[in-house]
């Protein structure tokens, strides 16, 4: 019979009798014993048949009807070690009651997002079972991926866990736009001993990230070679943020109109041509506004520039320097406040003039972790959390069936 063949691929196993039943199909299959056949403890070829024992094992959903397998597996008795074994068939492992085709269908089909419920009718199993095989494959796909080396171009930043543990440290791959880890806590006390047992610390580049001094000195301890790169996003928006702060303390009353803030805080280029004689209208009602808006909108372009070859960013680098001063000798507190950020991070900064990369891939993953996070009514536990997340977020969902 063809058919019998098509439902089962496993190899070595051979269907002798099917029929129907109310609501299953049964297949009757025997594992045959290869003629290479070596006992696994001390690979001698001298076996005897010893007995067999009958298996019923979950195999597939046919037509609406679950596939059961009734399995002979013949039991070996080795002559030569005296020891016995039951014969490895690919695909069954030990004390399971599916095949791992069958486990394997309901992890891509919970994966693709039917429901316990759902499946606990369509392949006859409880919806816990459901979530344990779920668990089961990730975990066993994570402990394959544990071995990996670090990613060439790293992005680390810090995301929202839970109330009770706090924050954790996201590590993406930003190559690849995948997460390499998720470690809990943001300190280096707390991430010291994830750090130190890392595979391929030495082989990262380039860690982009936020400006932070924590993880700045964590960097450089653990990552010996790596380029340090500031992120884009963060430094534009700490720009804006110390210049609004200068501008509430210009003008109060005009930093609280939604309609202005949203006009003196976009970027000069994204104006609507009639937005503009309206911001110049404020502008001449607020003396010593506008040089300060003139001076942002400069700095602004400087830092926005990237890809730019390592002889252009050359050049830029006095320009730089220039706003920088200007900021350190400002008579405001908050401008004063960033240039000094900006003499700190001076070498980062001017390195994000020659990448693309930016943690914005990072924080779009964290977009995707709070879902998974909402969509599992947030995890208690962080391991759990993590095993979610890899899964999720770090790679691209391709199994072997295990043997
Ligand atoms: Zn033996």
């Amino acid at each position: 019979m063809p058919e019998r063949q098509f439902i089962t691929p496993i190899p070595g196993v051979k269907v002798y009798e099917m029929f129907e039943v109310s609501l299953a199909v049964i297949l009757k299959a025997s594992a045959e014993i290869p003629s290479n056949q070596q006992c696994p403890r001390c690979q001698a070829t001298r076996l005897r048949n010893k007995a067999y024992v009958v298996r019923e094992l979950k195999h597939a959903v046919w037509g609406g009807k679950v596939v059961y397998l009734h399995l002979r597996i013949p039991k070996l008795h080795c002559l030569q070690c005296r020891r016995y074994f039951m014969l490895p068939v690919p695909g069954i492992l030990p004390k399971k009651r599916a095949t791992e085709q069958f486990r394997l269908e309901v992890f891509h089909l919970h994966h693709g997002g039917l429901t316990q419920k759902n499946l606990s009718i369509t392949h006859s199993i409880a919806t816990a079972t459901v979530e344990r095989w779920y668990h089961d494959f990730v975990a066993y796909r994570v402990k394959e991926l544990e071995g990996r080396q670090c990613p060439l171009v790293m992005g680390i930043d810090e995301h929202f866990f839970s109330r009770k543990d706090g924050y954790a440290t996201t590590f993406a791959d930003l190559k690849n736009h995948k997460v390499f880890d998720v470690v809990l806590g943001r300190s280096e006390e707390s991430l010291k001993a994830y750090l130190k047992r890392l595979k391929g610390r030495e082989r990262v580049q380039v860690v982009v990230m936020d400006l932070s001094e924590t993880y700045r000195s964590i960097i450089q301890k653990y990552f010996p070679n790596a380029m340090i790169v500031a992120d884009r996003f963060h430094v534009v928006r700490l720009l804006n943020h110390h210049f609004l702060k200068v501008w509430g303390m210009l003008d109060p009353e005009g930093r609280k109109n939604r309609g202005l803030l949203s006009l003196v805080r976009r970027h000069e280029c994204n104006l609507k041509p009639e937005q503009v004689p309206k911001l110049q209208n404020y502008f001449d009602k607020t003396p010593g506004l506008e040089p300060l808006y003139r001076f942002k909108q400069d700095l602004m372009q400087l830092l926005l520039k990237k890809h730019q070859k390592r002889i252009e960013a050359k050049q830029l680098i006095p320009q730089l320097l220039w706003h920088m001063n200007e900021c350190l000798e400002s008579p405001w507190e908050p401008l004063k406040v960033f240039g000094q950020t900006l003499r700190s991070w001076l070498e980062p900064i001017v390195r994000m003039w020659r990448f693309t990369k930016s943690n914005g891939i990072t924080e779009g993953l964290h977009t995707k972790m709070e879902m998974i996070s909402r969509r599992a009514f947030g995890f208690r536990n962080f391991k759990n959390y993590r095993l979610r997340v890899i899964a999720l977020c770090g790679w691209d969902g391709v199994f072997a069936i295990r043997t």
